[in-house]
C-alpha cells in the first residue's frame, strides 16, 4: 500500500529526540524555547508561543481575546472541523460562509454580507496550503464602515479598533505571499505541527503573533506562556531553581504546552524545511504534467504572481463526476493500494454541525468542490517509482468509473 502522507521520521529525528531523553529534561524547555525562535525568524512574524496542538492554541486565543456568549466568528464551511469546534466552545457562535474562486479559500464578499457589530474575528483557513486573500482581508476589517460598526466589549478589542483577523495556517506553513510567509500575514495565526502536517512534532501547533504597533508582544508571550500552563506564575524550569517552589495562580489557565519532545523533532524538521518543500513541488508539478492533459481534470492552483503554496495537499478534482462516483473512483484506487483522501467534507454535511442548523444548501461552491475532489499522496518519502503509480492508479480508476 502506497499511504497518504507518514512523517519523515529518520536517524537524524531520532538522534535529537534521544539527546532531548538524555538531557533530562522532557517537558518545556530550552529544545521548545529556541524551536519558538527558529520559528519566529523562518516566519517573519514578531513573536511566537509554541503549543500542543493548532486546535489548543486558538482556543487560548480565542478565550484570550475575550471572545464568547453573544460574539461571532466568521469561517469557510470549507474547513476541518477544528476551525469551527473552538469557536463553539469559546460560546460564540460560528457564522459560516461559502467558498469562491479557483482555490478552496473563504469568499471575500461573503464576509462583508456575513459582518454584523457582533462579529469579532474572522478565522480565514489556507486550504491545502495555498493561502486565502489576506490582501482582500486586511483590507475589508479597516474600512471606515467596518471600522464604525465594530463593538469592542473589553481592552484588547477596543486597542486593536475593529474584527481581529485569524490565519488557520494549519496546511500553510512555509506558504508565501507578496514573498512574505505564512504567519506573518494576519494579526494571528495558528499552525499545526500533527503527524500529517508539513511540518510535524507528532502532536504541536504554534500561535505566531504580528498585532499592530501598540501592542507589547514580549508581554503577550510572557501572558501566553502562564496561560498555558494553568495560569502559574513559574514554569516547571522556573521552579527548578533552588528554594523556589512557590508560586501563584492569577486566574485560571488552560494546560496545553509543547514539550521538548515534541520540539526536538520540530527543530530538525525546520532545518531541513526547504527540502521538503522542494520535493512536494516536484511531486505537485508531476501531477499536474500528468493530469492537465486529461480532460477530466481540474487541476488545483498552488502558484500564481502573488502567491506559492507550501505544497501541503494536491487536491485534484474529476470534472462531472458524482460525489457517489467520487467515492467509487476513491474504491478503486484503495483496491489497487493506493491511500487517497478527501479534504474536507464542508462542516454542514458534519452531524454535529447539521444539528446546530447549517444547511449545506447554503454552500454550493463547498459542496461542489467537496463532491468531485480527491487529495493525492505528497510527502517527502514518496518515490518517483511510487509517484508514477499513484498517477497511473488514479486515470485507471477514473476512466473505470466514468466511463
Ligand atoms: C489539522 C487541522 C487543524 C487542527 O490541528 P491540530 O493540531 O490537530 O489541532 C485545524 N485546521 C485545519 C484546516 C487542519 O487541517
Amino acid at each position: 500500500m502506497i499511504p497518504f502522507s507518514p512523517p519523515r521520521i529518520d536517524d537524524k529525528v531520532i538522534a535529537e529526540v534521544t539527546a532531548a531523553l538524555k538531557s533530562g529534561w522532557i517537558t518545556t524547555g530550552p529544545r521548545t524555547k529556541q524551536f519558538e525562535k527558529n520559528i519566529t525568524e523562518y516566519c517573519g512574524c514578531i513573536t511566537t508561543v509554541a503549543v500542543n496542538s493548532w486546535t489548543m492554541g486558538v482556543q487560548v486565543l480565542l478565550n484570550w481575546w475575550g471572545i464568547g456568549e453573544g460574539d461571532e466568528v466568521i469561517l469557510p464551511a470549507y474547513t476541518y472541523c477544528a476551525s469551527a469546534n473552538v469557536i463553539v466552545h469559546s460560546g460564540a457562535k460560528p457564522i459560516m460562509v461559502d467558498i469562491a474562486g479557483k482555490d478552496f479559500n473563504i469568499d471575500v464578499e461573503a464576509v462583508k454580507a456575513a459582518i454584523t457589530p457582533r462579529t469579532k474575528a474572522i478565522i480565514a483557513v489556507d486550504i491545502s496550503g495555498f493561502l486565502a486573500d489576506y490582501d482582500a482581508l486586511n483590507t475589508l476589517v479597516r474600512e471606515e464602515a467596518m471600522i464604525n460598526q465594530f463593538t469592542p466589549n473589553n481592552e484588547l478589542q477596543e486597542k486593536l479598533g475593529r474584527i481581529l483577523v485569524i490565519s488557520d495556517a494549519a496546511h500553510s506553513f512555509g506558504a508565501t505571499l507578496n514573498g512574505k510567509r505564512a504567519g506573518s500575514l494576519t494579526d494571528i495565526s495558528s499552525f499545526s505541527f500533527h503527524a500529517v502536517k508539513n511540518l510535524t512534532t507528532a502532536e504541536g501547533g504554534a500561535l505566531c503573533f504580528n498585532l499592530p504597533e501598540n501592542f507589547d508582544h514580549d508581554e503577550i508571550y510572557k501572558e501566553f506562556c502562564v496561560k498555558i500552563l494553568h495560569g502559574q506564575s513559574k514554569d516547571a524550569l522556573a521552579k527548578t531553581q533552588k528554594g523556589a517552589w512557590k508560586y501563584d495562580v492569577n486566574e485560571p489557565g488552560f494546560k496545553c504546552n509543547m514539550t521538548d519532545l515534541q520540539a526536538a523533532i520540530g527543530l530538525i524538521e525546520l532545518e531541513r524545511y526547504q527540502e521538503n518543500l522542494d520535493r512536494r513541488k516536484q511531486i505537485f508539478d508531476a501531477y499536474t504534467f500528468a493530469f492537465e492533459q486529461e480532460d477530466w481534470a481540474i487541476i488545483p492552483p498552488y502558484k500564481t504572481d502573488t502567491k506559492e503554496s507550501s505544497y501541503h495537499l494536491y487536491l485534484l478534482r474529476v470534472d462531472g463526476a458524482t460525489e457517489q462516483q467520487r467515492d467509487e473512483i476513491i474504491r478503486e484506487i484503495a483496491e489497487m493500494d493506493v491511500a487517497v483522501n478527501v479534504h474536507f467534507q464542508p462542516l454542514p454535511l458534519l452531524t454535529a454541525y447539521a444539528k446546530r442548523g447549517y444547511r449545506i444548501e447554503n454552500y454550493p461552491e463547498a459542496y461542489a468542490k467537496y463532491a468531485n475532489e480527491i487529495s493525492l499522496p505528497v510527502y517527502y518519502d514518496l518515490s518517483d517509482d511510487n509517484l508514477k503509480t499513484v498517477i497511473e492508479t488514479v486515470k485507471i480508476a477514473v476512466a473505470k468509473v466514468l466511463s
